[in-house]
This record gives C-alpha cells, sequence and structure tokens, in this order.
C-alpha cells in the first residue's frame, strides 16, 4: 500500500460520514442507486430522495416493476431526468439479462443504460471491493492539487486517471473511492480547502497556493432558446397539462402545452397555430420565466387561455392544483405555473 492510500483511509476511518447508502457490507443497489443520484447533486439534496427511494422501492426488483411514471414522480427536483429514466430502464435489464445481480466486469456495467466508466468503477470499488479508478470532480480537483497537474481539463482527467491507478490499493477498494470523494467534500473543497486538517499534506505540491489548481476550463456561452406557453385553466381552477415524448429533453414528463422552442422568440402564428384546443379569450402575460438547462438558457413567455372544450382530451389532462404535485413536472413547468397564477392573482 502506498503512504497516499495508508494516510487517505487512516483519515477515512476517523472521518467518514454516515450516510444512509454506506456500510460494511454494502449493497450493490444502494451503491447504484445513490452514486446515479449524486451525479450533479450534493449529498444533503440526494438523502431524502435516497430513503424515500430505498423505502418505496426497498430492492432492484421493485423499482424493476414499477412504472416509468412514479419513478419520474419521485425523482422530480433532483434534475437530469435522463439519469431517472435509465435508472429505470436498468433496473429491468439487470433483472433480464443479468439475474438481478449487477455485473462484476467493467464490459458488461458499461453496456447498462445510464452507467459510464464513473459510475461502473464506483460499483466495481465501492460494492464488491476491485481496484477500480472512480474519477469525478471531487478526485479531480484532490489529484490535481495533490501532484500539481496544470493542465485545463478534458486534458486533466487522463492524466487524473493516470495517478489515481497508481495510487490504488490491493484492499479497501471501496473504502479508497469513498475516501476520495468525502476528502474532496469535506477537506480539499473547491474554495477554502482545509489543509491544516488534510492527510495528504505532508506530500501535497499545492499546500501554499490550493485554489490555483485545478486551472479553470473556458465555460462556452450558452445559447438561449425561447417559447411560448399556455397556461390554461377551468373554470373549477384545473390547469391543462400534456406529456412530454418518451425520447429526447424531459422525455415522459408533464408539461403546461408550449410552442416548439426555437431560435427566437415564436411569432404570434407559431403562437395560435400551436395552441392546445379551440382559444375563446387570450391574455398575453407580462414578463417571462427564465430557466437554465446544462446546455442553453430558456425563456418562457406565458399566454393564459381560455378555451371552449373543457373535456378530457387522450393527450392532455386537466390536473387540480393541488394534485400537482403527483405529476411528473419539471422545475421549469413548475416556475411557468407558478408564474402563471402568480400574474392573475
Ligand atoms: S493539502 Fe490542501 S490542497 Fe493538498 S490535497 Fe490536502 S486539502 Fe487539497
Amino acid at each position: 500500500m502506498t503512504s497516499f492510500s495508508d494516510n487517505l483511509l487512516g483519515w477515512y476511518d476517523h472521518h467518514q460520514r454516515s450516510l444512509p447508502w454506506r456500510s460494511d457490507d454494502p449493497n450493490p443497489y444502494y451503491v447504484w442507486l445513490s452514486e446515479i443520484m449524486l451525479q450533479q447533486t450534493t449529498v444533503k439534496t440526494v438523502i431524502p430522495y435516497f430513503l424515500k427511494f430505498i423505502e418505496t422501492w426497498p430492492t432492484l426488483q421493485d423499482l424493476a416493476t414499477s412504472s416509468l411514471d412514479d419513478v419520474l414522480v419521485a425523482w422530480q427536483g433532483l434534475g437530469y431526468y435522463s439519469r431517472a429514466r435509465n435508472l429505470h430502464k436498468c433496473s429491468q435489464q439487470l433483472i433480464s439479462k443479468h439475474a438481478g445481480q449487477f455485473p462484476k466486469d467493467e464490459k458488461q456495467l458499461l453496456q447498462l443504460p445510464g452507467i459510464g466508466p464513473y459510475t461502473a468503477a464506483a460499483i466495481r470499488s465501492i460494492a464488491y471491493d476491485q481496484p477500480a479508478a472512480a474519477v469525478d470532480g471531487n478526485v479531480i480537483r484532490v489529484l490535481a492539487r495533490y501532484c500539481a497537474l496544470t493542465e485545463p481539463r478534458p486534458q486533466l482527467d487522463k492524466k487524473v486517471r493516470e495517478r489515481l491507478v497508481a495510487f490504488l490499493p490491493d484492499k479497501k477498494c471501496g473504502d479508497f473511492t469513498q475516501a476520495m470523494m468525502e476528502l474532496g467534500a469535506l477537506v480539499c473543497r473547491p474554495k477554502s480547502p482545509d489543509c491544516e486538517a488534510c492527510p495528504l499534506q505532508g506530500h501535497c505540491r499545492s499546500v501554499n497556493d490550493p485554489e490555483s489548481l485545478p486551472t479553470a476550463s473556458i465555460k462556452k456561452k450558452l445559447p438561449t432558446r425561447y417559447a411560448v406557453a399556455y397556461l390554461v385553466q377551468r373554470e373549477d381552477g384545473a390547469i391543462l397539462l400534456r406529456k412530454r415524448d418518451e425520447k429526447g429533453m424531459l422525455g415522459g414528463m408533464m408539461e403546461v402545452p408550449t410552442t416548439p422552442w426555437l431560435d427566437q422568440k415564436p411569432g404570434p402564428n407559431v403562437v395560435k397555430s400551436h395552441a392546445p384546443l379551440e382559444v375563446v379569450g387570450w391574455e398575453v402575460l407580462e414578463g417571462y420565466v427564465k430557466h437554465t438547462f446544462s446546455h442553453f438558457h430558456f425563456h418562457i413567455h406565458v399566454n393564459r387561455i381560455q378555451v371552449s372544450d373543457q373535456s378530457d382530451h387522450h393527450q392532455a389532462v386537466w390536473v387540480q392544483r393541488e394534485n400537482l404535485h403527483q405529476k411528473a413536472l419539471p422545475t421549469v413547468m413548475k416556475k411557468v405555473i407558478s408564474f402563471g397564477l402568480e400574474k392573475v392573482k
């Protein structure tokens, strides 16, 4: 074992947080679920979601036999909904092709929906104690600093992986992976790292100026897309929602009907031609809703409309306001509804 892993594991023994998916005898289902949830999200945010999932679907089999709609509703607020769709699909493939077991082999893991190199390595090391290099943002930050790696990303990632492989211990592999992440989250933080408390301080090459690394990558300017949303309310207050296509962005989630999402604000003809049902009254609300996805900003203008036909439609449903939380509504659509209802108070 290297002194690097000795020091790190010794620190982890005393400082690891007690988290609901951690155990001396890790459950691969819990490991996978937590790792998928933790992508792009903090531990604090994930804990209640994780607890809710394992209460609702205690086993992989339970998740595989659930409906995608229920999973999407439970996922609401965690964002990046393709993760929830892949989670559901992956659970079904594990049952149908792998007898309900997570494969230990990297190639087989990588063939499963939603499992990339990082998650495969995390499952192999944490659930099966195999030496596998799980490189996430925390690990990149710690090793860029520890080894004084000055390359920008993505070139940096390859260097970090090489260094991490060299540091992997031959036992306590799961603890090592979790200790790297824990150190990045608790000690070698992006801002104000606590080098005094760091078990790697003795050989770290960045103690004098830790925040200068990793080198910031140049951020691309995000484009802006536009749409008009139709807030349609029935006399009894119910709101018209429809389901998005299963494929593509926010696939399978519910939405307030909108025009297509375009590179410029839709003109009056586009707005009229995409209105749901037959419109008998329009009110163009002042202002607009702003939302940012990972690859574009989104400006949504809201039109409140009255329609002649208030019966049920196979592609759209009327949902009472108090029942909106039961629907898989992405954050952007919650914002649109709040904005629209606020404006007409
Ligand atoms: S000594 Fe400081 S910069 Fe180096 S790994 Fe530890 S916390 Fe990070």
